[in-house]
C-alpha cells in the first residue's frame, strides 16, 4: 500500500529556494580573488543562481551535461553549484591543485562542456585547453572589463557579462527524479588514475539532513560558518548545501588560506563554526601562538580529511576553548562516514577520560554503516581491539565510479574503504591506517598514525609522517619523518627516548629523518607515496 504523503522529490533546488523564502537576509561573504570582501545572501545567490541556470538554456546546454569549475570558495562558485545542478546539469568541481595533465585528463573523462575558472587558474586554462577539445565553452569568473586578452586562451566568456543578460527573468526550477545526477567529484587517488563519485540530488539532500544533525555538524541559523575546506574537496564537505538547509551565514575565505588571512576573515565576520583538514589549521594555530591572538566567536570546529593530532586537539580545546569535532570521511562518501562527538554516558568520565575518545574519529550518523573485516573475510568484533578493513553502506555512499570499467567496486553490498580501523563497543571507530600504508613488522601490525600522533604532541615538532622501510629480519620497520618548528633544535636520541613508554618498545621506530618539508597532495594530505620514493635510496641503519 502507497503512502498518503506528498512525493516531492528530493531536489537540490528546493535548498535554494527554501533559503531565498526563510533566510534570504542571512550573508554570503567572500574573500575575493580580486582582493576585496565581497557581501551577498540567500536571496542574491537565489537569483543569481536563476540567472545562471537561465544563461546555460541560451548556450544550448542540455540536462546531464558536466558543467566544470576551476575555482576558490566563493559567491560565483555558490551560484554555479545551484544553477547548474538545480536546472539538471551536473557540477563538476575540479581540483586546481592537481598538475596540468591531470585536469586535462580528468575534463576528456568526465567530458566537460563548460569550464568556469577563476582568474587565479589562467594558467592551467592556457596549459589544457588545446587537449580538451570536449570543452565548447571557457567561462572566466570575472567582470567583462577583466577579462584577459591573451592570444594563448581560447575565446574566452566573462562570467558577469554571461549572467547579465538575464537580470530579472522568471525561471521555475524544472522537476525530475530525485536519483538524477547532480555534481561529480575525482578521487585524489594516488596511484592509477582518478576515479569519479557521481552524486544524485537525493543523496546531496539526505547527506545535507545528516550533517546538519546535533551530534554531527550541529548547524543552525545562528551560526556563520567558514568552510575552509575548499568546494573542490567533496563540495566542501557538503556545507554549501547544509547552511542552505539551516540559513545559517556563510563565509568563503577565497584563495586566503594563510594563518593570517584566515584568522582575520573568521574575526571579521563572526565564525562560529569552522571545518577544514589539520594542515590548514597547523598553518592558523601557528600563525596565532607567537602573538597571542585568541578567538573572539569561534565554538566549534571540524576536523577531518586526515588524521586530527591529539596536539591540535588540545591545543584548540585547552588554549582556545574551542571544541573540535573529529570526523572521518571520503569523496565516495559525499564524504561524511562518522564525527566524533561524546554520548550521554561520557559526560561522567574525567578530561582526561574524553580526550581519549574525542582523539578517535567518532561513530556513524543515521544512514550510514560501518562494519571490519579480517584477512579472511569475516567480520571482526566491536571491541575497540581488533582492526581490519572498513567496509560502509548507505544512501550517500557510491554503487560504482562513474564511466568505470572494472566493474562494481562493493563487496556483497559493502563499499570497501581501503581504511583499516578499530570500532569499540560505543561504535566508536579509530582508523589506524590507509591500508597500502600499514606497517608489518615480524608478523605485528604498526600503526603509521599512532606514532605520526605521538611525534606530533613534541613541542619541536610542526609535522611527521611515519613509513615503512624493508627489513632483512622484521620485513619492514617504522621510521619517522619530521619537519621541526623554526628555531627549535632535537636529536633523534630526544625524539626516540620521547617514544618511551607510550608505545610498546618494538613500535617505536628504528630511525628519525629531519626533513625542510613533507609532500603535500592536492586535497593537503601527506602524501606518502612520494615520501617514499623521495627516500627511496634510504636504508635502515642496521646494528
Ligand atoms: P578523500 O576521498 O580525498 O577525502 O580521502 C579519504 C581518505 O582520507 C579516507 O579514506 C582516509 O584514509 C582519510 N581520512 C579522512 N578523514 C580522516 C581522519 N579523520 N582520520 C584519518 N584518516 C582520514
Amino acid at each position: 500500500m502507497r503512502g498518503l504523503m506528498q512525493g516531492d522529490h528530493l531536489l537540490i533546488s528546493s535548498l535554494i529556494e527554501f533559503a531565498n523564502k526563510n533566510h534570504g537576509d542571512a550573508e554570503v561573504i567572500s574573500r575575493r580573488v580580486e582582493g576585496d570582501i565581497h557581501r551577498s545572501n540567500w536571496a542574491t545567490v537565489s537569483k543569481r543562481s536563476k540567472q545562471v541556470a537561465l544563461a546555460l538554456d541560451a548556450l544550448n546546454v542540455g540536462t546531464g551535461t558536466r558543467v566544470a569549475t576551476l575555482a576558490w570558495n566563493g559567491y560565483r562558485h555558490l551560484e554555479l553549484y545551484y544553477g547548474v545542478s538545480g536546472s539538471q546539469r551536473v557540477l563538476h568541481t575540479l581540483n586546481p591543485r592537481l598538475l596540468a595533465d591531470q585536469i586535462a585528463w580528468i575534463i576528456d573523462h568526465a567530458q566537460d562542456q563548460m569550464v568556469c575558472f577563476d582568474m587565479t587558474f589562467v594558467p592551467i586554462i592556457k596549459a589544457i585547453h588545446k587537449s580538451c577539445p570536449c570543452v565548447k565553452h571557457w567561462i572566466a569568473l570575472c567582470d567583462e572589463s577583466a577579462l584577459p586578452k591573451d592570444s594563448d586562451l581560447p575565446e574566452l566568456i566573462s562570467y558577469e557579462g554571461w549572467i547579465k543578460g538575464f537580470v530579472g527573468q522568471s525561471y521555475a526550477w524544472p522537476l525530475f527524479d530525485e536519483n538524477t545526477a547532480s555534481s561529480m567529484c575525482y578521487t585524489s587517488g594516488t596511484t592509477g588514475h582518478p576515479k569519479a563519485a557521481l552524486y544524485s540530488h537525493r543523496s546531496t539532500i539526505l547527506h545535507a539532513f545528516a550533517t546538519c544533525q546535533t551530534d554531527v555538524f550541529g548547524l543552525s541559523a545562528k551560526d556563520s560558518i567558514l568552510p575552509v575546506v575548499p568546494m573542490f574537496h567533496v563540495n566542501a564537505w557538503g556545507l554549501p548545501y547544509a547552511c542552505a538547509m539551516v540559513g545559517a551565514k556563510l563565509v568563503f575565505p577565497g584563495p586566503g588560506l594563510d594563518g593570517k588571512s584566515v584568522y582575520e576573515l573568521m574575526e571579521q565576520e563572526g565564525v562560529t563554526f569552522a571545518a577544514g583538514v589539520p594542515t590548514v589549521w597547523q598553518m592558523l594555530l601557528n600563525y596565532m601562538a607567537p602573538l597571542g591572538f585568541k578567538f573572539s566567536t569561534l565554538k566549534r570546529t571540524i576536523i577531518g580529511g586526515s588524521a586530527c593530532p591529539p596536539a591540535m586537539i588540545h591545543s584548540f580545546q585547552d588554549q582556545y576553548s574551542v571544541e573540535v569535532l573529529h570526523a572521518w570521511g571520503m569523496t565516495e562518501m559525499s564524504p561524511l562516514g562518522t564525527v566524533c562527538t561524546l554520548k550521554n554516558k561520557h559526560l561522567k568520565l574525567t578530561r582526561e577520560e574524553q580526550m581519549k575518545i574525542r582523539l578517535k574519529q567518532g561513530r556513524a550518523l543515521y544512514g550510514v554503516d560501518l562494519k571490519i573485516v579480517g584477512d579472511s573475510g569475516d567480520e571482526l568484533p566491536h571491541d575497540g581491539v581488533a582492526f581490519g578493513d572498513l567496509y560502509v553502506k548507505g544512501p550517500w555512499v557510491i554503487e560504482n565510479y562513474y564511466r568505470n570499467d572494472q566493474g562494481s567496486p562493493l563487496i556483497d553490498g559493502w563499499f570497501p574503504t581501503g581504511d583499516v580501523a578499530t570500532i569499540d563497543l560505543d561504535g566508536f571507530i579509530q582508523i589506524t591506517d590507509r591500508s597500502k600504508d600499514v606497517i608489518k613488522s615480524g608478523g605485528e601490525w604498526i600503526s603509521s598514525i599512532e606514532i605520526e600522533n605521538i611525534a606530533m604532541s613534541h613541542p619541536s615538532i610542526t609535522m611527521a609522517a611515519c613509513i615503512g622501510v624493508a627489513h632483512p629480519k622484521w620485513d619492514e620497520r617504522p621510521v619517522v619523518v619530521v619537519v621541526l618548528r623554526p628555531e627549535r633544535t632535537l636529536t633523534k636520541a630526544e625524539l626516540l627516548a620521547f617514544y618511551e613508554g607510550k608505545i610498546a618498545k618494538w613500535q617505536v621506530p628504528d630511525d628519525v629523518i629531519f626533513v625542510e618539508n613533507i609532500p603535500i597532495g592536492a586535497t593537503g594530505k601527506m602524501l606518502k607515496t612520494k615520501l617514499r620514493e623521495q627516500l627511496k635510496a634510504y636504508a635502515l641503519p642496521i646494528a
